[in-house]
């Protein structure tokens, strides 16, 4: 069996799923499980709610919701079969309003917010079981909650793979097996107590890969609005082209330094079983895309030593100094223990003998993370910085990269630079508003072309 995952984009309106359609019925022989995310845009205007919510605003919300159903009953009117989801949508909808409600004149908190944000899977996907049994296909709607059991980190919930791989065989197999095609949500969980989580935003690569490993799948599909994993994200790089192969480790650095087409996670589940990830293009369905699978077969293409360049915004710089630190031990674990105490996140590090220097994404928590690391010397942040990653099997072996890239990157200025632990990447911070051009003279360095 595969698990076939489409992104916003390619549930986004009727044309949109009129070849999900197509893409479903060609792989029937593979018994896929389906996989959706919201509509292209629900998750952003349902988390947009919680404004409104705020500021009690009864009529903003009635209008907004309504808006967001009339786009399901859009595509709904457009593909026979699929008004049966209707019902099911606006109801819901009428629900979410009045729970909405019960909260006006107060922030939401992090559960009722991932209880919100999901509603778009739960839509879209009833909406997308409807058109394809509407075409002629045995699709049967499933409900991911109870099989994506979670921890309570609402946001940013962990699956409890056990019992997700219990369940899943449990539930999903005895469909597949009987040639019937299981159509459910990506991104939202459940904790064992039945609160709704989210995997964080992006997190419907991560659920078909979960389930990929669960079911011991051939393969898992990323379906979406390029051709791949490219060389650059084309929104940037226009000229960028479409990576045929990438390995598991590569997909991971790029997804982790910004390259949106995939979640950071989605390949760490499928390592221990080999399973590949197939990235397509739903608008063009003939396309041969990226396959994602283990380096070792990779390493035989001896392609360039660069494959892909990514880039991440809103990054902040913390920068510890002091001189204590010369010669002393511990210093770096009591600075990670601050780190870890507040649970925040950090991608880069570099180090010299009196200060290191970090990046973190999240700056919720980087006030009391900031008075903590007080203690240890003196710290000062810097924002608005930007993340490039260039990424490539073939730096660990290529000497004098280092070189080229400084030359491409001039004449902004690079502030913190690091090689990864797994020396496949190397990455480095400049000022957000140089991150497009960096990226660009760099993809004219090592692809010729920007
Ligand atoms: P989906 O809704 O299908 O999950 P996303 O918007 O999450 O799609 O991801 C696809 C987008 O990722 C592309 O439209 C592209 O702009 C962006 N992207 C960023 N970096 C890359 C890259 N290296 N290769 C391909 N796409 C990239
Ligand atoms: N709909 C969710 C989001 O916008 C999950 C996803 O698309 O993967 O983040
Ligand atoms: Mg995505």
């Amino acid at each position: 069996m595969i698990v076939t995952k489409f992104g916003g984009t390619s549930v986004a309106d009727a044309s949109a799923v009129g070849r999900l359609i197509g893409v479903v019925r060609s792989r029937l022989r593979d018994r896929p499980v389906v996989v959706v995310s919201a509509l292209a845009g629900v998750t952003d205007a349902l988390l947009g709610l919680q404004e409104i919510v705020h500021r009690g605003q009864a009529d903003a919300l009635d209008a907004a919701l309504t808006a967001v159903v009339e786009r399901h009953a859009e595509v709904a009117r457009a593909l026979p079969g699929a008004a049966s989801a209707m019902p099911a949508i606006a109801g819901a909808a009428t629900t979410l309003r009045e729970e909405l409600s019960a909260a006006f004149g107060r922030l939401l908190r992090p559960a009722e917010l991932d209880m919100l944000a999901g509603r778009g899977e739960l839509w879209s996907s009833r909406l997308v079981a409807a058109a394809l049994a509407g075409a002629g296909l045995d699709a049967t709607w499933v409900d991911i909650r109870p099989i994506m059991v979670t921890d309570d980190r609402f946001g940013r919930a962990a699956p409890c793979t056990p019992i997700l791989t219990a369940r899943a065989r449990e539930c999903l197999r005895p469909l597949t097996e009987a040639g019937r095609v299981p159509v459910t949500q990506g991104f939202i969980g459940a904790t064992a107590d039945g609160l709704p989580t989210t995997l964080g935003r992006g997190g419907s690569d991560f659920t078909a890969s979960l389930l990929g490993a669960a079911l011991e799948a051939d393969r898992v599909e990323i379906w979406t609005d390029v051709n791949g994993l490219m060389t650059a994200d084309p929104r940037v790089v226009p000229s960028a082209r479409t990576l045929r192969a990438a390995s598991y480790e590569e997909a991971a650095e790029l997804a982790t330094f910004g390259a949106r087409v995939l979640h950071p996670a989605t390949a760490q589940p499928l390592v221990r079983a080999g399973i590949p990830i197939v990235v397509l293009n739903s608008s063009r369905p003939d396309d041969p895309g990226t396959r994602i699978e283990p380096s070792a077969e990779l390493e035989r293409l001896g392609d360039s030593p660069v494959r892909s360049i990514s880039w991440k915004r809103g990054i902040t710089v913390v920068n510890v100094r002091a001189p204590r630190m010369l010669g002393a031990y511990g210093f770096l674990r009591a600075m990670f223990e601050v780190f870890e105490r507040h649970e925040v996140v950090v991608d880069v590090l570099a180090s010299s003998e009196v200060s290191v220097s970090l990046t973190v994404e999240d700056r919720t928590r980087l006030d009391v993370v900031v008075r903590d690391l007080g203690e240890l010397g003196e710290v000062w942040i810097e924002d608005h910085r930007a993340i490039v990653a260039v990424v490539g099997i073939g730096i660990r072996s290529t000497p004098g990269l280092a070189a080229r890239l400084f030359g491409a990157v001039q004449p902004a200025n690079v502030e913190v630079i690091s090689q990864g632990a797994s020396a496949i990447n190397m990455t480095f911070v400049v000022r957000e508003e140089d991150g497009p051009g960096v990226v660009r003279r760099l993809h004219q360095e090592f692809f010729g072309s920007c």
